[in-house]
């Protein structure tokens, strides 16, 4: 299954954010350049093709981050329960993929938010999702 634009983004803003090559998605082969424009209120990530006109501009206030294991098993709960999912850096909707291996049952989920690009993945059958488990694992140590 081919990318999302969003998905396309992501990436690109996690290379930038590393220091590797930008590489256009509509270009084959041509380097975009990347700056982090820092403002008082909108700090953002520009990147420019120098073939094409295209450019993006990634609101970077939260800046991109990779959520932890238990956040992304959460919003795996939160879609067993038929909640919706909102990215834990900025509130917004978040983008869903779901690669399901029809023989063991299991899933990769991957998660990436439409606005600051932080995404988080999962790998799992669906029902064992339960941050239940964990907040029981977590009281029981204050108890302790
Ligand atoms: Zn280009
Ligand atoms: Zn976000």
């Amino acid at each position: 299954m081919a990318l999302t634009e969003v998905e396309q983004l992501r990436d690109l803003l996690q290379a930038f954010w590393q220091g590797r090559e930008l590489p256009c998605p509509r270009h084959l082969g041509t380097k975009m350049k990347g700056t982090h424009v820092q403002t008082t209120y909108a700090d953002h990530v520009y990147l420019e093709c120098p073939r094409g006109k295209e450019t993006y501009t990634l609101p970077q206030r939260p800046r991109q981050q990779e959520f932890n294991h238990q956040q992304s098993e959460g919003l795996v709960e939160n879609i067993n329960r038929g909640d919706n999912i909102l990215c834990y850096r900025c509130q917004s909707k978040l983008e869903k993929r779901q690669e399901e291996d029809a023989t063991s049952g299991r899933s990769r989920f991957t998660f990436t938010c439409v606005r600051c690009l932080s995404w988080g993945s999962w790998e799992g059958r669906p029902q064992d999702a339960s941050m239940a488990l964990h907040s029981a694992a977590v009281n029981a140590k204050d108890f302790i």
